[in-house]
């Protein structure tokens, strides 16, 4: 059974509705039931909750951050508790299957980590200026705004929330329109954690107007995103018309995988799908392009894939067990990737498997696993982010073509190379514009102190456990005059 919750804003230590008591309705992508009004978050909630976030800035900035280190611990015991209701929270919201939800414990983790993670924030001391002992401070930016998409909610409200708490500052999280439900419920875990009023706060809503408004406003002083290209765009635009707030952006992909001819192909085929599969596609980091070396396991390779990727995948209602493939995330996203699916069979490729929406069984928005063959390069499809189980294999001849079709996006998010050469891994890596490169492995293997984020068009800045704190960090240099002794 669904968990029933009634979602507020967390504004000020208070779950309030919405000031104009505005909602929007949220259905369930599987079924196409509603399944909750949703408070929308008005300009004098964001504005409160700005104002609130300011207020608790000087005294949770001044605690002992063993003190702020506890607030995190509780709340990433009451995330591990509460698994299983969030990720119901989540298959209705989004679709995510329960059995694929691992997002709570993802989430607890970054909490855990942050609480032992403040020794970390160090400056510098030196003597190289004669007749001066200089130093820096690292010191909270004051608010800070994290606006979260909707394909793994609950990582990314921890991952920028936790780093930017433990740091002294004090949060306003935006989460999104089509994922509210789960990131509600820990709003009110967050109340149950005791955190001082004002220090963090959850609005739901759309990007219009909460989401522009922190873009936006003079007292947010650094915002981290993740979420589309577009909207980095505006919000990147917003900061520059009014404050300069600091700006972190992670934005979508266009994943290339290369396969050379000597890879163990088996495993290549597997690790490919999974990450073009898990979470129907909806990720940002998936190898929606796969590159396979000219000549016989090439063919082998993509008859391989193409019928894996149809026979693994186990479509139904997300609150099912036994189930690994939920809907596209609501009407919007279908009808997209549907959009550039039939594009795709006009594109110039060959449709291997898959390309209708047919996989329903519980009325609601899923899409085969579909594979195109040898799309020309300059198809929509293969430039732009689908953000679907939409996957083209091509062929290369050699490793400097392999490179250049890999590169030739921009997009530069997450690349993977296949090969038992490890000189050639480590050339191919070198020359690729991406953010990540997996050697022999694909996303969405990551490392957790690892810098994430994007080349070129996929973002700015950097995430991770050894990075984010600085993004919610600025340095102070301090010269400090010293008189001659006299001896
Ligand atoms: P989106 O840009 O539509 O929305 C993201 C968030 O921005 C939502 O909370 C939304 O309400 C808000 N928003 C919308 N308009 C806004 C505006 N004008 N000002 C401020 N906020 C606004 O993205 P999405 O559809 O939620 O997420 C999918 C995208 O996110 C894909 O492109 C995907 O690749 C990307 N993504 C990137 C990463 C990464 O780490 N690089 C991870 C996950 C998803």
């Amino acid at each position: 059974m669904v968990a029933i919750i009634s979602p507020k804003l967390l504004i000020n230590g208070e779950l309030v509705d919405a000031s104009d008591k505005k909602t929007f309705a949220l259905y369930n992508p599987a079924t196409r039931e509603k399944v909750a009004d949703v408070p929308e978050a008005s300009a004098q909630d964001t504005n409160a909750a700005v104002a609130a976030a300011k207020a608790a800035f000087p005294a949770w900035s001044a605690l002992n951050p063993t003190v702020r280190a506890g607030y995190l611990k509780k709340l990433a015991v009451l995330l591990r508790t509460h698994t299983p209701e969030l990720a119901r929270l989540e298959a209705v919201s989004m679709g995510r299957p329960i059995d694929q939800f691992f997002d709570s414990y993802a989430a607890a983790s970054h909490y855990d980590h942050y609480a032992e993670a403040w020794p970390q924030i160090q400056g510098q001391a030196s003597l190289h200026t004669p007749g001066y002992v200089t130093m820096t401070l690292r010191q909270p930016v004051g608010v800070v705004a994290a606006i979260i998409p909707w394909n793994v909610p609950l990582l990314f409200f921890a991952s920028k929330s936790a780093p930017a708490l433990i740091s002294g500052n004090t949060v306003v999280v935006k989460t999104s329109e089509k994922a509210p439900l789960a990131a509600a419920r820990v709003a009110e875990l967050v109340q149950e954690a005791g955190f001082p009023p004002g220090v963090f706060n959850v609005l739901s809503g759309h990007g219009l107007p909460s989401g522009n408004l922190l873009a936006r406003h003079m007292d947010v002083r650094a915002l981290s995103f993740t979420g589309s290209g577009r909207t980095g765009r505006l919000i990147q635009e917003a900061a520059a018309q009014t404050n300069l707030k600091k700006v972190t952006l992670e934005l979508g992909g266009k994943s290339p995988a290369l396969i050379f001819a000597d890879a163990d192909m088996d495993k290549a085929v597997e690790e490919t799908v999974n990450s073009i599969q898990w979470n129907s596609g909806q990720v940002c980091m998936a190898n929606s392009r796969i590159y396979v070396e000219h000549g016989a396991a090439a063919d082998a390779f993509k008859a391989a894939f193409a019928r894996r990727f149809a026979t693994i995948v186990k479509p139904g209602d997300p609150l099912q067990t036994g189930i690994n493939h939920g809907p596209q995330a609501d009407e919007v996203q279908y009808k997209s990737v549907m959009a550039y699916i039939e594009e795709g069979k006009k594109g110039g490729g060959a449709l291997a498997t898959g390309g209708k929406g047919t996989l329903d069984t519980t009325g609601g928005y899923f899409v085969e696993p579909t594979v195109f063959i040898d799309t020309p390069e300059s198809a929509s499809i293969m430039r732009e982010e689908i953000f679907g189980p939409v996957v083209n294999i091509s062929t290369f001849a050699t490793e400097q073509e392999a490179i250049q079709v890999a590169n030739d996006t921009e997009f530069g998010l997450y690349a993977a190379v296949y090969t038992k050469d490890i000189s050639r891994a480590m050339r191919v890596a070198k020359a690729l514009e991406s953010g990540y490169v997996g050697v022999n492995c694909t996303s969405p293997s990551t490392g957790h102190d690892m810098p994430f984020g994007g080349y070129k068009g996929s973002g700015q800045g950097r995430e991770g456990w050894l990075h984010s704190m600085d993004n919610f960090l600025e340095t102070k240099s301090i010269m400090i005059k010293v008189d001659e002794a006299k001896l």
